[in-house]
This record gives structure tokens, C-alpha cells and sequence, in this order.
């Protein structure tokens, strides 16, 4: 295995940030990484090879099955890529899991199938659908296309009959699913990692802030999360990773209901909400998952001290303002800064908790956040 993995080429579909990150994290381990993706000049075009060209351009897929594995760092890819790919070479994770993720209702039916608490839902497809559901799901509730939605993008929250109308409306077209509206305390998520030998490592519960649908702030660990709830959503996880025969990273981002987790959605891949894990924990997200797909030990999931992520959106940012807060690290994607795209985020760590409160006031300051 050794000789395999050192030197070894990467093959990753998608060329964002996630999988600049990830190309950082594998330069270091002597990886060589080769990204497909349709954009020129994407933000991982810095770190390794990037080949232009569709998802499902022949000649590129066959170039891309040469390396030693191939992942993905968007879920949004085609399906029929990866199984096109799975009949040339290793790919993690695998298709059953990107088709589960892909559709909200197969996720949520997943989700159901494995005794994981869920808010309610039902599939609408019709306006009469919509009506007759929104009679037992009840107000508020949250419409949703099944498909392609992504930070709060094709959802919409309904409080009146007249929401539901206008919702269906913009939406309607699309495959639905209606969710009952979640009266949660707070938003959790739950990296974990599934080697390709079964080995599982879940990193400890953070605590995310979400606001127009787009994550802007992370705490790890999750403050005042007791052994059980962490616990239970280790064992959610688990029984998504062992059920999906799972390889790589996963986040599986959950509701904590005064102590009850109820289960939104997975990501198949590394996640926002475990950028974090570059500076604050033992072994980045990134690393973890290059290990897990190239059938690698795991590395320790422990965040050794509290740690804050931002997310820097829209705008460019003062990277002086940001570093002379003790502890803060800055990692910029190369992107264009546009309203609600994610261009950077910061790192912060801090010895106790009131300093790291602290210090995440001076940042969202510097940030105008
Ligand atoms: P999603 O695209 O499903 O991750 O949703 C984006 C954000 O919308 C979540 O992070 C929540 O803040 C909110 N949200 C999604 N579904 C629900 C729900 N059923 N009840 C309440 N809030 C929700």
C-alpha cells in the first residue's frame, strides 16, 4: 500500500475551495492532485492540475481514472460521472451515497429507515399535494426543492396559506419536499470519517450559525453538549456511514431540540462546517479525508482547545485587522468577492472559552460581520 500512496494521484471532481483544501492538505503528504471541473481558473487550479472541461466529457473522465482514487468535492455532480468512474477505478465515497444526498427525500426517507429523528415531511409534487400536506404537517413549514438546493437557495419558510401559494408558485416545477418548520434551540453538525478499512472517527460536535440561509460563524467544540447528545449523534452518523458503506468525510448537520437531535441533511464530502479543523483540531477534515480514501490510518479527531470558524462572505477583508488578533489564522480561496459567495475564512483559537468570545468580537468587527 505504502509505495501506492506516496506520490500517488488524486483524481477530484470539482475544483472549488473544498477542494483547494483539500489539495493543501495533500501536497504536504506528497499527493499529486488532478481536479475536473467546467470553470477555468477555479480556486483549486492553484494546488494541483486542473482539467476544464464537463462532468461528463469522456476524454476527461478517462484521464481522471488513471489516478490511484478519485473523490469528489461538490455534491451537485452527476450521478452517472461517478458510476461511469466506479467501472475504471476506486471512487469514494460512492454512488449510492451521492445519490441519497442529492435528493432530499431519499435523505430524509434514509434518515427515517435508520431510527434517526427527522422533522416531518412528505414529497409534493402538485398543488394539491402541497394543500393536503401542509393539512397534516401544519404551519409553519418549509418548502424545499428536492434537488440543487444549497445555502437556503430553493426553500422557502411558510407561515401563511398565502405563502404556500406564492412558495409554490417560484418553486412549484421542481419535485418538492414540504418539512414541518423546526422550533430549534440551535444548529449542530457532526464530522466523521469511514476509512476505506471500516475504521470510523467523528469529530466533536460543533455549534453553527446560520443567517439568509449561509453559514457565518462555527464554535468547536459545541459549547455545553453533554455525553449523550454527543453520543447519539455519533451513533446517527455511524448508522449513515455503516448503511451507505460509506469512505471519506461526511457532515451530517442536525437540530438540537432542548437536548433531541433531529437530523437535516448530509453533505457527502468535506464540509463548511469542519474548515475549523485546520488549525483546530489534531487532523484537518482535509487530511482525514485523503487518509480515508487512499485506505490510510485516521488521525485524532480531538480539538485540543476552543476554536471559532468565520466565514468571510461578499467582501474582501483588512488580512492585518485580522492577524493582529492572537491565534487568528487567514485563509483566503482566490475568489472574486460577490454578494453571498463565500471568499475566505478565519480561524481562531484561544486557551478558554471567555478569551476565544473575545477574540471572535474583535474579528466579527474587523469583518463587519
Ligand atoms: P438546508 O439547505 O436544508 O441546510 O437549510 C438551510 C437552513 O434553513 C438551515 O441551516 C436552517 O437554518 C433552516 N432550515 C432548514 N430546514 C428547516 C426546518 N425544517 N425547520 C426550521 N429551519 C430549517
Amino acid at each position: 500500500m505504502a509505495s501506492r500512496v506516496l506520490g500517488a494521484r488524486v483524481g477530484v471532481l470539482g475544483g472549488g475551495q473544498l477542494g483547494r483544501m483539500l489539495g493543501l492538505a495533500g501536497r504536504s503528504m506528497g499527493l499529486e492532485l488532478q481536479f475536473l471541473d467546467p470553470t477555468a481558473g477555479s480556486p483549486a487550479a492553484a494546488v494541483g492540475e486542473l482539467v476544464v472541461a464537463g462532468y461528463e466529457d469522456e476524454s476527461a473522465l478517462e484521464r481522471l481514472a488513471t489516478s490511484e482514487v478519485v473523490t469528489f468535492e461538490f455534491e451537485n455532480v452527476p450521478v452517472s460521472a461517478i458510476k461511469s468512474l466506479e467501472q475504471r477505478c476506486a471512487v469514494f465515497p460512492g454512488s449510492r451515497a451521492l445519490e441519497v444526498a442529492q435528493d432530499r427525500l431519499h435523505e430524509k426517507t434514509c434518515f427515517r429507515a435508520l431510527g434517526i429523528g427527522t422533522p416531518p415531511f412528505e414529497a409534493v409534487d402538485t398543488w394539491e399535494q402541497l394543500q393536503a400536506a401542509l393539512v397534516r404537517v401544519g404551519l409553519p413549514a418549509v418548502l424545499k426543492t428536492r434537488r440543487f438546493g444549497y445555502d437556503g437557495k430553493g426553500q422557502a419558510v411558510l407561515r401563511t396559506e398565502a405563502d404556500a401559494k406564492e412558495a409554490f408558485d417560484r418553486l412549484g416545477g421542481s419535485p418538492l419536499i414540504l418539512e414541518g418548520f423546526v422550533r430549534f434551540q440551535r444548529e449542530l453538525s457532526i464530522i466523521a470519517v469511514r476509512s476505506r478499512s471500516g475504521e470510523v472517527a467523528t469529530y466533536p460536535l460543533v455549534q453553527n450559525h446560520h443567517e439568509g440561509g449561509i453559514l457565518r460563524k462555527t464554535l468547536a467544540p459545541a459549547p455545553a453538549v453533554s455525553d449523550s447528545l454527543q453520543a447519539d449523534a455519533r451513533a446517527y452518523v455511524e448508522k449513515v456511514l455503516q448503511h451507505l458503506d460509506y469512505v471519506g468525510v461526511l457532515a451530517l448537520e442536525l437540530f438540537d431540540c432542548d437536548g433531541r437531535l433531529l437530523a437535516n441533511e448530509i453533505a457527502p464530502r468535506v464540509h463548511n462546517t469542519g474548515h475549523f479543523s485546520i488549525e483546530g483540531a489534531r487532523t484537518s477534515q482535509f487530511e482525514n479525508h485523503l487518509r480515508a480514501i487512499l485506505g490510510l490510518p485516521l488521525g485524532s479527531t480531538e480539538i485540543p482547545e476552543p476554536c471559532a470558524m468565520l466565514n468571510l462572505i461578499g467582501r474582501s477583508v483588512d488580512p492585518r485587522a485580522v492577524l493582529e488578533v492572537p491565534d487568528a489564522h487567514l485563509h483566503w480561496y482566490g475568489k472574486e468577492p460577490r454578494p453571498n459567495r463565500k471568499v475566505g475564512h478565519i480561524t481562531v483559537r484561544a486557551p478558554d472559552v471567555p478569551t476565544l468570545d473575545e477574540r471572535v468580537a474583535r474579528l466579527e468587527r474587523s469583518i463587519g460581520a
